[in-house]
């Protein structure tokens, strides 16, 4: 029976953490790391994320506001606000929350960030420092599995590590992640020939699909780290990730629980992040 990595516990570990560093900001520089995050539309699960994040910031003493743009914002408009945002010295962290509606490039959009206050990780600089193996703000959900990974007692050095998704947001940043604590990383995708078979030769299995129950437990190696990071919505409502947890249990080692995994880790970062960067700004 594998162990439930207990992402909660976790992220409650990172968050007090994150809060004590907040306070410290606070003392010598006479003012709270910010975060300001940007909304467009009114898309339900968004509003969720969005206040479940200003909670969590507001807990952590991180100070910010929540910008909520019409549905009718113009790409000009949204180029505008956070071009504002990236100029104002008293924020730290900027986070445009995705996906944005249709009609609006999120890739130029994320590109007019300041690099700095890139909270996300997902501004082609940071990229690019992750590529390269450099210190810079890096994304949330696959710093927060990689936390999860060490956290089981994993060290993934000369482990082989199967990726299923290729995501800027998910799959690509873990996959250089993982490459850079020297496992040895294989990418699956859409097109990946006979999936379980890939799957079957993995230490370590991060699923960033979004497809529920898409790895069965027949498909996993006996005693394999599995982190799921998929958010699927079951017919009854209930949530649900990318791995058959129940088959998982029985022949995994180590198994993030959904929800209860990634998604608590994913916001712990978010406000490490913002005052990490609130303390590179306030050296620079
Ligand atoms: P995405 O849609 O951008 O990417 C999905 C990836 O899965 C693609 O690269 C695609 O090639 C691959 N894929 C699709 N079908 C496949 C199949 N049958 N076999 C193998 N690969 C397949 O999604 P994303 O943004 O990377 O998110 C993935 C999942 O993780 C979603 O469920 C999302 O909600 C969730 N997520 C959770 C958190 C969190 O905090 N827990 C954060 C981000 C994303």
């Amino acid at each position: 029976m594998a162990s439930i990595i207990d992402g909660k516990a976790a992220a409650e570990l990172v968050r007090g953490a994150v809060k004590v560093r907040a306070e410290a900001f606070l003392q010598q520089h006479g003012r709270s790391p910010s975060l300001h995050v940007v909304l467009v539309g009114d898309d339900p699960a968004s509003q969720v994320y969005v206040r479940n994040k200003e909670l969590a910031a507001h807990k952590a003493s991180i100070s910010g506001l929540v910008h909520r743009l019409p549905i009718a914002t113009t790409q000009a408009q949204l180029l505008t606000k956070v071009q504002g945002l990236s100029a104002d010295p008293a924020i730290d962290g900027i986070l445009v929350q995705l996906p944005l509606p249709k009609h609006l490039d999120e890739q130029s959009i994320i590109a007019c960030l300041d690099p700095q206050k890139d909270v996300d990780g997902l501004h082609p600089y940071n990229a690019g420092l992750l590529m390269v193996g450099r210190p810079g703000l890096r994304p949330c959900t696959p710093s927060g599995c990689m936390h999860l990974i060490e956290a089981a007692g994993c060290d993934p050095a000369g482990k082989h590590a199967v990726v299923i998704g290729r995501s800027i947001l998910v799959g690509k940043p873990i996959a250089l992640m993982l490459l850079e604590k020297n496992a040895t990383v294989t990418i699956a995708h859409s097109k990946t020939a006979d999936l379980m078979s890939v799957v079957r030769q993995a230490d370590i299995v991060v699923a960033a699909v979004g497809r529920a129950d898409l790895v069965k437990g027949s498909w996993l190696k006996p005693g394999a780290v599995v982190i799921d990071v998929g958010i699927n919505k079951k017919s009854d409502g209930k949530l649900c990730g990318d791995v058959d947890f129940a088959e998982a249990m029985a022949v995994a080692g180590h198994v993030t629980p959904v929800p209860g995994g990634v998604g608590p880790m994913t916001i712990a970062w978010l406000l490490a992040n913002t005052v990490l960067a609130a303390e590179r700004r306030a050296m620079s």
